[in-house]
C-alpha cells in the first residue's frame, strides 16, 4: 500500500448478487456505487452509478454466468471512470461474510488459513459463506497483491454473555454441532449504536441502546456501554422478530409437527419458515410500504401482518429493557427503521411508563441525518439512526490495513 492508497473497495457477495461501493477514505465519499442482480441466469442486470465522475446510472442486461464474469463487469464499469482495480490509490477490499463463528471477533486480513476457517464454518452459515468465499477468491485473483479483509456479521455479537449466547439444550450436542447464538447484522448494530450514542453528545461506554435493525431481515440488539450483551438473531437469521419472509421466533415443535403431519420435507420446512412467512407468510406483502397502502384501504390481513409484527417488535423492546437495566435509547435503523413512521409510533406506543414515548411531529420529519422523534420530557430518547454497513465495512478494513 502507497501513502496514498486512500480508497476502499466494499464486495458484498450474495448467492446470485455482488453490492459495491468504492469509498474514499479521506472523508467517507462514494466514488462509486452498483450491483449486479441473477448472476447465473440469462438476464443479469449490472447497475453501475460512477458518484465521483457526476454521472448517471448506467445499467447492462446480459447473461453474467458466475461471481468471476460479475466482478470483472465491475472492474470494467470501474475502469471505464479511471476507477479501475488496478489504481495505485485502491488500498485494500473489504468483504462483507456472514458468519465468522466463534473464531473471527474482529475484522481479519484474508489469508489462506483464514478463508479455510471460513470455509469450515460452511455447515452453519450454507446460504450466506459459500458466496462471500467465491467472492473473496475472485477479488484476489484480480489483485493478489493487495490486502483483502473479512469483515463478519457475527463479529460485534461476540461479546454477548454466555448465559444469552448458549440454548438451554444439551451441551454436548450443542458443542459438538457448534450450536449456539451467534447473532447477524452486526456491522449495522455496531455502527448504528455508535451513531446513536455521538447523537446523545456522549461516548458509547455511557450509553446503554436498544437497537432495532428492521429491514427486510430484522434484528434487534441490547448494547450495555458499547458492547452487544444480546441480540434476537440466534444459530442463523431466522430467529428473533418478524421479518420480510422469516417468521422469527416459533416453537421449534412446529417444525415436527409440520414433519410428522403436514409430511413436509426439512428442505420445504426450510423455504416455508425462510422464505414464506413472516409479513409476505401473512398477508402475502413483505413491503411495509404496501402493507401500509393496504391498511389505509381496511385490508384485515394487512392490519393483522401489522399487529403481529409490532407486538414482537414491542416485546423484544421490553425484554432489552430488563437485560439493560437502564435504557438511555431505543434506535431505529434500516429499510423499514428508516422510513416507516407508523412502525415507530406503534412499537413506543403505551411504553410511557418505560420512558419511552414518541413525538407524531418530529416522527414524521424524514431526513437522512440521525435524529431524535422522542418529546423532551421522555427519560429515554427515541431515534432514527440510518445505518451505513458499507462504510462501517470501509472504515474496519481501511483502520486494519493501516494499523
Ligand atoms: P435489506 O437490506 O434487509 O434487504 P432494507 O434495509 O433495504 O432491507 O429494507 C427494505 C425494506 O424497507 C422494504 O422491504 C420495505 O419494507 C422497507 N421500506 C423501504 N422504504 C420504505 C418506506 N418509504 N416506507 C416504509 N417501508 C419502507
Amino acid at each position: 500500500m502507497t501513502a496514498t492508497a486512500t480508497r476502499v473497495l466494499v464486495l458484498n457477495s450474495g448467492s446470485s448478487s455482488v453490492k459495491y461501493q468504492l469509498i474514499d477514505m479521506n472523508d467517507g465519499t462514494r466514488l462509486a456505487v452498483g450491483l449486479v442482480e441473477r448472476i447465473g441466469e440469462q438476464a443479469s442486470r449490472l447497475a453501475h452509478t460512477p458518484l465521483a465522475a457526476g454521472g448517471d446510472k448506467r445499467e447492462t442486461e446480459g447473461a453474467i454466468a458466475d461471481h468471476d464474469a460479475a466482478l470483472k463487469a465491475v472492474a470494467a464499469e470501474l475502469a471505464a471512470d479511471g476507477l479501475g482495480l488496478d489504481s495505485p490509490q485502491l488500498a485494500a477490499i473489504g468483504h462483507r461474510v456472514v458468519h465468522g463463528g466463534l473464531k473471527f471477533t474482529e475484522p481479519t486480513v484474508i489469508d489462506d488459513a483464514v478463508l479455510k476457517e471460513i470455509e469450515r464454518l460452511v455447515p452453519v452459515a450454507p446460504l450466506h459463506n459459500p458466496a462471500n468465499i467465491t467472492g473473496i477468491r475472485t477479488a484476489q485473483a484480480m489483485r493478489p497483491d493487495l490486502p483483502q479483509v473479512a469483515v463478519f456479521d457475527t463479529a460485534f455479537h461476540a461479546t454477548m454473555p454466555e448465559y444469552a449466547a448458549r440454548y438451554a439444550i444439551d451441551v454436548e450436542t450443542a458443542d459438538a454441532h457448534r450450536i449456539r447464538r451467534y447473532g447477524f447484522h452486526g456491522t449495522s448494530h455496531a455502527y448504528v449504536s455508535r451513531k446513536t450514542a455521538a447523537l446523545l453528545g456522549k461516548d458509547p461506554s455511557e450509553v446503554n441502546v436498544i437497537v432495532l435493525h428492521l429491514g427486510n431481515g430484522a434484528s434487534a440488539s441490547a448494547v450495555a456501554g458499547g458492547r452487544c450483551v444480546d441480540t434476537s438473531m440466534g444459530l442463523t437469521p431466522l430467529e428473533g422478530l418478524v421479518m420480510g419472509t422469516r417468521s422469527g421466533d416459533i416453537d421449534p415443535a412446529v417444525t415436527f409437527h409440520l414433519k410428522r403431519v403436514a409430511g413436509m420435507s426439512t428442505d420445504e420446512i426450510d423455504v416455508l419458515l425462510n422464505k414464506k412467512s413472516g409479513l409476505i407468510g401473512l398477508c402475502g406483502d413483505n413491503d411495509m410500504r404496501e402493507i401500509r397502502r393496504r391498511i389505509d384501504e381496511g385490508d384485515e390481513r394487512a392490519r393483522l401482518a401489522f399487529d403481529i409484527y409490532i407486538h414482537r417488535l414491542k416485546k423484544y423492546i421490553g425484554a432489552y429493557s430488563a437485560v439493560l437495566g437502564r435504557v438511555d435509547a431505543v434506535a431505529f435503523t434500516a429499510g423499514v427503521g428508516e422510513n416507516a413512521a407508523p412502525v415507530r409510533e406503534a412499537a413506543v406506543a403505551g411504553l410511557e411508563e418505560m420512558g419511552m414515548a414518541v413525538d407524531a411531529s418530529l416522527n414524521a420529519v424524514r431526513s437522512d441525518e440521525p435524529r431524535l422523534i422522542s418529546p423532551e420530557y421522555a427519560r429515554v430518547a427515541v431515534a432514527v439512526v440510518p445505518t451505513d454497513e458499507e462504510l462501517e465495512i470501509a472504515q474496519q478494513t481501511y483502520a486494519l490495513v493501516n494499523a
